[in-house]
């Protein structure tokens, strides 16, 4: 069927069903168009991503654009995007090699291989792979046959890509990449699930280039902390304050009421209303666990407001950025699940609190770190219990034991533990770790 210029040019009803409030009302085909550019418009790319990506990724935003006037092209921009997938980690990989690969055979020495194009690798580790020789990358040699799954090991061993919830992504976008090359039956993409796609891949890419992305998804860059002041009274209320709050004396009024509480000092990610980064367990704060969601520095407290306000203007702390992703946790189970802790903390413990069984546990989210050990005493779950990845949920095991032996497996990851001594203290409240001695 031949249809006439005027139907191509048409937007697509389909299309045009997609709104911002979801399927329902129908839009102008012009606030249409704008609409779904817009959800793409802001991921750009890093100036140091290989030219051949590159451009692979600016056709693919030009093609979504007219996802208006064909519905199809949603699905056609979600599967091209995750060829370009596998593309960005052959540029990369290419990048990294500098035109030399290092295989490590059973038994005998490193031998080393110039290549010129990314093909090159890809005959030689197949070769290689049937010799049962790894790659080498850096101090660790690896399984790689120079396919997806190769170039996402070599990825991770590398360094270059990190987070443990953003591994699950990964596994989940090289599953539907496995799909898309061989399809099975037919899959249909939306508007919001493409845009989705294509946003994901915009930080894969930058972060295999070393660009974390601010705010992002998948690898985001690192978050600000502010100085904050948490404080609570005998009732049960909390609140959270930024310092700055207290360099001015309050009114009479509010002094008396200020009297019953307590005030700590901390380093903390602070609220900003409509933030997807706000802590929703700020409240939960307790300076031996990792109770709140981001990591929360105890700076100095229990005392009176005026007693904050006098450390801060002698003390001025500042600021500073942390990296939440791929954290290390220590998690002991001693008749019951207690919640996680630093190494540096479980470090500074006596011994008499260092007993039960303890796991250690790599993840972005203490609740993660907790799920994880959880769900592992059921072997039905599917967690892992043996150190690495886990299939079923998005932390990395790292090992477990007595306290010795989980310290041992937390300092293989974190390098050498300095004990750190902190007071216990601790918000009264609790809804999420209900479970502290
Ligand atoms: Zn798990």
């Amino acid at each position: 069927m031949i249809r006439p210029l005027e139907e191509l040019r048409a937007a697509d009803d389909l299309s045009l069903a997609f709104n911002p409030y979801g399927l329902g009302g129908r839009m102008r085909p012009e606030d249409a168009a704008e609409f779904q550019q817009r959800q793409i418009a802001d991921c750009d790319l890093a100036q140091c991503v290989a030219a051949g990506t590159r451009d692979s990724f600016e056709r693919l935003r030009t093609v979504f654009a007219y996802g208006v006037l064909c519905y199809d092209v949603y699905t056609m921009v979600g599967d091209q995007a995750l060829l370009i997938y596998e593309q960005a980690l052959r540029d990369r990989f290419m990048e990294w090699c500098a035109g030399t690969v290092t295989f490590r055979l059973p038994q005998a020495s490193d031998v080393s291989y110039t290549v010129t194009s990314y093909d090159d690798v890809k005959k030689r580790a197949d070769r290689m792979t049937r010799q049962r020789a790894k790659l080498v990358v850096a101090d660790q040699a690896i399984e790689f046959n120079g396919m997806l799954h190769g170039l996402r090991l070599w990825a991770r061993t590398a360094g270059l890509l990190r987070g443990r919830r953003s591994r699950a992504v990964e596994d989940a976008l090289a599953k539907l990449r496995n799909y898309v090359a061989h399809p099975s039956g037919h899959h249909v993409d939306t508007p919001v699930g493409a845009a989705r796609t294509v946003r994901d891949l915009a930080e894969l890419i930058n972060q295999l280039w070393g660009q974390a992305t601010p705010d992002g998804r998948l690898y985001p860059a690192p978050l600000r902390r502010e100085i904050v002041v948490l404080s609570w009274n005998g009732s049960g209320r909390t609140r959270m304050e930024p310092a700055s709050a207290l360099a001015v004396p309050d009114p009479v009024e509010d002094q008396e009421s200020d009297d019953e509480y307590q005030h700590v000092v901390v380093r903390a990610i602070p609220f900003i209303p409509g933030s997807r980064w706000n802590d929703a367990h700020w409240a939960e704060f307790d300076s031996r666990y990792e109770t709140t969601r981001f990591p929360t520095e105890y700076l100095w407290g229990p005392g009176t407001r005026e007693e904050a306000r006098a450390w801060l203007e002698q003390e001025r702390p500042d600021g500073d950025s942390v990296d939440f992703t791929d954290r290390v946790f220590l998690v002991q189970d001693h008749g019951r699940l207690l919640p996680p802790m630093r190494p540096a903390v479980a470090a500074g413990l006596p011994d008499d609190e260092r007993a039960g069984v303890w796991h250690a546990v790599r993840a972005d989210f203490p609740d993660d770190a907790f799920a994880h050990v959880r769900g592992s005493g059921d072997r039905s779950a599917g967690h892992t219990r043996r150190p690495g990845d886990c299939p079923a949920c998005s932390a990395e095991f790292l090992g477990s034991g007595t306290y010795d032996e989980a310290h041992r497996a937390a300092a293989v990851a974190l390098g050498p533990i300095r004990a750190v001594q902190l007071p216990s203290v601790r918000l009264p409240s609790s809804t999420f770790w209900p479970n502290r001695p």
